[in-house]
């Protein structure tokens, strides 16, 4: 038997210069291996000998797979050159096939050892992998390993913890040996119709003493609960309901149940519409037929109170997995959820590499929300990937927003996806009111105009809370001379330092370094600095000048830093110990305050100004999201937006028709400019810590790229340009736009580009990576 193995080294996507301490496998090209060095996979011989492998090794020394003709989906230790590193067997094969280029695989190795005796991933995942190695043009080896969770990357077994349990023996005569035993008795007594964990015990007050010497007697012995547990299926699975649906509720959940197997829906429901009743109703179906479900959230939306609904709801095992969690819990959650023990499953991105034993549903809660994207390494969006998966398990996925993204809407438009609207808010509930602030004819004070100032009074005198929005956080973005106009920026970057008064720093917000106070100017020594612009911070101690007596809460990144502060304002919000909440975006996600009346928003005009096509997107999407945090309860809620151009078109059209007019609007505005969605884009992404160089490679990658779409007559490439931030973190940027006019185009015109990838030079310290489908263009 002929194995191919994904493995973890590695291997750069497209180019990657090393210096000579920097271990590159690729580079060093490990001779012996048969090793495809453009995919990081290698080719071994099954080393299972037919005689003794004869699956009677003990399942402490684990390795081997039970059954050896299941070995696709299990870890194995393989030498790749001299050294032997960790890989998943992706195929199993008769012969052992041939390379890309045709000639034999003749140096085939053998593996070094089994790590599972049953496979971490599914074939669905597998198939799910090797798609998304295909599509974003990573290499197989490194995607494989980025979707394993921490711990099984490095070889730890892939087996839930025990659960130490104790139950009877059939031992005849027992009052004869428990005679003057007080503890021991009871023990035995407790067991009569049950088995009992040992933290049953100890509950109890039972020592662990008094249960040896019963083990010792050969009365009772030590089980694994874990493998006692009956199937959730095979219980009486109850549910709580709330509410009762409304009607455009359950006629979302009829319409979806109503089809079977794989399709894609999108939930166009305003805030407040109650999608998440739709999404618990449609997981009551699933989990009553035995099926699991997997919701995947915006890292900001799995509190504690997301995951209590489901289990206020559901009595089923549910898991979670997300990265604020220790490796260890990750892996249960990941073994738990693909062995079927448990239902639900919640979870951030990476979650969607989870397997399912017995696959029901996906739902992806928030789709328009950026956390799905990865942005470094191995780049994919969750939700592209979930549909995908869907397909190849020939399941339903639903997607939810109140500001469904652009893609999605598109995909509705032609045809893909089938679109449900919830238009009214669940409860009564009336829908916030949007109101521009003309800030040309407004008195300001450190960035708020009087019309807030007076809204806000009003509102507090009628007992209610507020929000305040800005997207900035620190003190004040800027710090100037006063005297020679000097303006304090990053040595790594081409950034403004951020002043933050709590912190006492100069923070630069692109590269992290922090810098001290300074109090004079380096360029004329004056002490005259003064700093411009508003940030959180300032917002937050203008607003305790304006109201003194008010308890006022800020919510962003400074200071949401430890685990669990971020619930504990939540929940003081919800008990109104605080009156004005104060805070970026971060406010702006899924969470609800029913007492907030008034939103405020800050600075909109940076995002109407913006060179970047998507901003105005994600501007409408933060304005209604944001507004959809007030007037949630049968208070009437109010948005103040504060901006120099109340009358900007796109303000207009969000304010009088709504987001969904926007966004076909915004559509046909991007199909005229043949903008994604109608059009597909890569970004070649190059950096390095010399100018010189990047631009050389830029135009040699720009070259061979023109070079490649001479077969293409419908790829366009764009020469390098800098991104938006040249310089960040001491590398310099520049990126290639490429666009198609279709998906198909596109990935045959890269596959052909990196299959050309050696002819580019490796100039120093320089990288080159691919992004396909970016959500951030330059
Ligand atoms: P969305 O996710 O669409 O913003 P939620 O699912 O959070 O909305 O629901 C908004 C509010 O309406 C919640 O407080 C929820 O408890 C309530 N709600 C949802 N469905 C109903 C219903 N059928 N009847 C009464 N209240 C409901
Ligand atoms: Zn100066
Ligand atoms: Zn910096």
């Amino acid at each position: 038997m002929y194995l191919q193995v994904a493995v973890n080294i590695h291997i750069y996507q497209l180019l990657e210069y090393a210096t000579p301490d920097e271990n590159i496998t690729e580079r060093k090209s490990p001779s012996g291996a048969a090793y495809d060095n453009t995919l990081g996979l290698v080719f071994s011989e099954d080393a299972t000998d037919p005689e003794s492998g004869s699956g009677l090794a003990s399942e402490q020394e684990a390795p081997g797979p039970k059954n050896p003709s299941i070995m696709k989906g299990c870890r194995v230790l393989v030498p790749v050159g001299t050294r032997e590193v960790y890989g998943v067997v992706i195929s199993q094969n008769q012969t052992p096939g041939a390379s890309e280029d045709g000639s034999p695989r003749n140096r085939v190795r053998k593996i070094i050892k089994f790590i599972d005796s049953a496979p971490v991933f599914n074939s669905s995942i597998i198939s799910l992998l090797l798609w998304a190695a295909s599509y974003y043009h990573y290499p197989p080896g490194e995607v494989f390993f980025s979707a394993l969770p921490p711990l099984l990357k490095n070889g730890s077994p892939a087996r839930l913890p025990a659960i130490e349990g104790w139950e009877r023996t059939d031992i005849r005569e027992p009052e004869q040996l428990l005679s003057r035993l007080k503890r021991g008795r009871e023990a035995w007594n407790c067991l009569k119709d049950q088995s009992l964990s040992a933290q049953d015990f100890k509950n109890m007050g039972i020592s662990g003493s008094v249960l040896k010497s019963l083990e010792k007697k050969g009365m009772i012995r030590r089980i694994n609960l874990r493998e006692r547990e009956s199937p959730w299926q095979q219980r009486n699975i109850t549910v709580n309901h709330e509410f009762i649906m409304n009607e455009e509720q359950s006629r979302a959940v009829s319409e979806i149940s109503s089809r079977s197997g794989f399709n894609v829906f999108l939930i166009n429901g305003v805030t407040g519409s109650g999608k998440t009743e739709v999404y618990l109703n449609l997981i009551e179906e699933i989990i009553l037929k035995g099926q699991q479900a997997m919701v995947l959230v915006p890292e900001i939306n799995l509190t504690p109170q997301t995951v209590s609904r489901f289990y206020r709801r559901f009595a089923v095992p549910i898991v979670c997995i997300n990265s604020a969690m220790s490796a260890r819990e990750r892996l249960d959650a990941f073994l738990l959820f693909s062995e079927g023990s448990a239902a639900i499953l919640i979870g951030t991105r990476s979650a969607v590499f989870t397997p399912m034993k017995f696959p029901g549903i996906i739902i992806i809660d928030e789709e328009h929300d950026s956390s799905f994207r990865q942005e470094d390494g191995f780049r994919y969006h969750a939700r592209d990937l979930a549909a995908v998966r869907a397909r190849l398990e020939n399941i339903p996925i639903v997607l939810g927003s109140a500001t469904p993204s652009l893609e999605s809407l598109y995909n509705v438009k032609i045809g893909k996806f089938h679109e449900i609207k919830l238009l009214r808010r669940a409860g009564n509930a009336q829908p916030a009111k949007i109101i521009p602030i003309d800030m040309r004819r407004e008195i300001i004070t450190r960035g708020l105009s009087d019309s807030l100032l007076i809204s806000i009074k009003a509102e507090l005198e009628q007992d209610n809370q507020v929000l305040i929005m800005l997207n900035r956080r620190g003190y004040a973005p800027k710090i100037i001379c006063h005297d020679c106009g000097y303006v304090f920026s990053c040595q790594n970057c081409d950034s403004n330092l951020c002043y933050h008064q709590d912190r006492r720093i100069l923070l630069c917000h692109h590269c992290e370094t922090r810098y001290p106070v300074p109090s004079q100017c380096p360029m004329c020594g004056s002490s005259g600095l003064t700093i411009t612009g508003n940030g959180t911070e300032q917002l937050e101690s203008c607003l305790r000048e304006s109201f003194p007596d008010e308890s006022i809460v800020r919510i962003d990144r400074d200071s949401v830093t430890r685990k669990g502060v971020l619930e504990q304002y939540l929940q003081e919000i919800n008990e109104k110990k605080h009156r004005i909440i104060v805070g970026t975006q971060m406010l702006a996600k899924g969470h609800d305050f029913p007492e907030v009346t008034l939103v405020g928003i800050i600075d909109i005009d940076s995002s109407l100004i913006s060179d970047d096509f998507r901003s105005q997107e994600k501007l409408a999407q933060l304005i209604i999201q944001v507004s959809g945090r007030a007037g949630r309860s049968l208070k009437k809620g109010k948005v103040l937006l504060q901006t120099y151009w109340p009358r900007h078109p796109l303000l207009e059209l969000l304010i009088r028709d709504g987001y969904d007019a926007f966004a076909q609007e915004e559509l046909s505005k991007r199909e005229k400019l043949r903008l994604p969605p109608l059009t597909c884009q890569t970004v070649i992404r190059g950096n390095s810590p010399s100018h010189r160089s990047l631009s050389d490679l830029m135009d040699e990658i720009y070259f061979l790229m023109q070079d490649v779409a001479g077969g293409f007559p419908h790829i366009r490439i764009h020469p390098p340009m800098a991104a938006v931030m040249e310089r960040k973190g001491n590398r310099y940027h520049l990126n290639i736009v490429a666009e198609a006019d279709t998906r198909g185009e596109m990935q045959k015109f890269l596959t052909a580009l990196v299959k050309r990838r050696n002819e580019l030079r490796h100039l120093c310290g320089c990288r080159a990576v691919i992004d396909v489908d970016p959500t951030v263009t330059l």
